[in-house]
């Protein structure tokens, strides 16, 4: 059985004695994949640290409960941006209100819910929504046509707001208590929701479904919830179905899935910050990473369609880049491809003070002019050119091109990043069947520093 449990709450203190078991017994009733909400900064980071260690995913946000103080305010959201930069922190959540507790006043709340839109939106990030006594408010405030999914975490909103919320293609979130006796109407609401839209979640530690009310929750117990899911929905199908389903659609929700998933615009590499602008190259390579893998590092690079100027540019305004020794300009390919975006954009990183650095195949002079080169690289502090070879021969044998005359484009690129002073540096692959020796020689020649890799 496949089985997603998509709201989990593993980073709580109940778990700290028998994490490992409790994940372990989830594996063996079926739950392939666990998503960890948040509820603050520590949290959020304890949930990624636990989904890295586990192989699960995670997300991050401040729950309306557990709002920042406003003297912090600034510096907590810059914190929480930077575990939104871990690889399998892959959603913003859980944010919303919560007009039953009410421990900060609806301004607040809402303040910080409708920042917490807008983030999702810059980031095309997933959005889980708290909301209790709050489900219309929290419809008032979500977009009626949202550019990410939007998922209604635990919903017990009435059968008009379900179809309003249904409506606009937002995924309702299905718990332990459509299990409860009394919850009556709760099972009406999930039996009208299209089967494309239920979540399956436990919530755990919280809301255990019956029989085990009264005992700590854990993601072992989806099953029982989606057995009231299938039952709800018609009860046809196997109950393997039923969770493939549920399955599927948490992969949809989460973009996971082939048929919508992210891939990450920006990736952490030791003390830098990369932007992975484009997944199409003229080279094939024979050591690159884009035969073997999808990213690097739990990151997810490869794009099915390459990302928007204004997805790439509202990223990058959004995260804390100063925090980073510098910004490189990479790709799951080859960012000149994308001249115009990765010139604006390391403009507007230079502006904040971050140094920028454009790492490339130096075969952009095939498309374009002298001047046009020397303008790229005066827009950026420093420039690494792939070398990997000491001569056309070798190189059309390592890094076969769809440029014609490729080996001869690099020599021109290179003799203009010299003639420009960016700072400049070559680099060549270990083990890729290239002389060494001699790539070392004509990087001397070339008067460049040459780092093998
Ligand atoms: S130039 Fe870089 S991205 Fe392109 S095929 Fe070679 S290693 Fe891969």
């Amino acid at each position: 059985m496949l089985g997603f449990d998509s709201h989990c709450h593993l980073h709580f203190h109940d778990f700290d004695k028998d994490l490992t078991e409790v994940i372990e017994r989830s594996a063996a009733a079926g739950i392939s994949h666990i998503l960890i909400p948040s509820t603050d900064v520590k949290t959020s980071e304890r949930s990624a640290d636990i989904a890295e260690k586990y192989s699960l995913y995670s997300a991050a946000a401040f729950h309306p409960d557990h709002l920042p103080d406003d003297s912090t305010a600034d510096e907590d959201w810059s914190s929480l941006k930077n575990v939104l930069l871990r690889p399998r922190t892959i959603a913003i959540g859980e944010t919303g209100l919560d007009f039953y507790h009410n421990t900060f006043k609806p301004e607040k709340q809402i303040f910080w819910f409708r920042r917490h839109i807008q983030l999702a939106e810059s980031l095309g990030y997933p959005l889980i929504v708290h909301s209790r006594d709050a489900e219309s408010e929290v419809l008032d405030h979500l977009p009626e046509k949202p550019p990410v999914p939007v998922i209604l975490h635990c919903w017990s909103g009435d059968q008009r707001l379900t179809d309003v919320a249904v409506s606009r293609g937002y995924y309702i979130g299905v718990d332990g208590p459509v299990t409860y006796k009394k919850n009556g109407d709760l099972r009406s609401v999930v039996s009208s929701v299209p089967r494309k839209q239920i979540l399956v979640e436990t919530d755990s530690p919280f809301l255990p479904p019956e029989p085990f009310r009264g005992r700590r929750n854990e993601p072992a117990n989806t099953r029982l919830i989606v057995m009231k899911i299938r039952e709800l929905q018609g009860g046809s199908e196997s109950i393997e179905s039923t969770s493939f389903t549920l399955w599927e659609n948490a992969m949809r929700a989460y973009r996971l899935h082939p048929e919508n998933r992210r891939a990450d615009v920006v990736y952490r590499y030791g003390d830098s910050l990369y932007v992975n602008v484009t997944s199409k190259c003229q080279n094939s390579c024979i050591f690159c990473i884009r035969n073997t893998a999808d990213g690097i590092a739990d990151y997810n690079l490869r794009y099915t369609q390459d990302p928007s100027d204004q997805l790439v540019l509202s990223t990058i305004k959004e995260f804390p880049v100063e925090k980073f020794k510098e910004l490189v300009f990479c790709g799951f390919g080859e960012p000149t491809l994308r001249t115009q975006l990765i010139m604006k954009a390391s403009a507007a990183v230079r502006a904040r003070g971050v140094r920028t650095r454009l790492d490339t195949n130096g075969l952009c002079t095939s498309f374009m002019n002298e001047d046009k080169v020397l303008e790229l690289l005066s827009s950026f502090d420093s420039v690494s050119i792939s070398l990997n070879a000491s001569g056309a021969r070798e190189y059309n044998r390592i890094c076969p091109s769809e440029v014609e005359n490729s080996w001869e484009h690099l020599m021109r690129f290179i003799r203009l990043a010299g003639r420009s002073h960016i700072e400049t540096q070559l680099s060549a692959v270990k083990n890729s069947g290239a002389d060494i020796q001699r790539v070392t020689a004509l990087a001397k020649r070339l008067q460049m520093p040459l780092k093998v890799r």
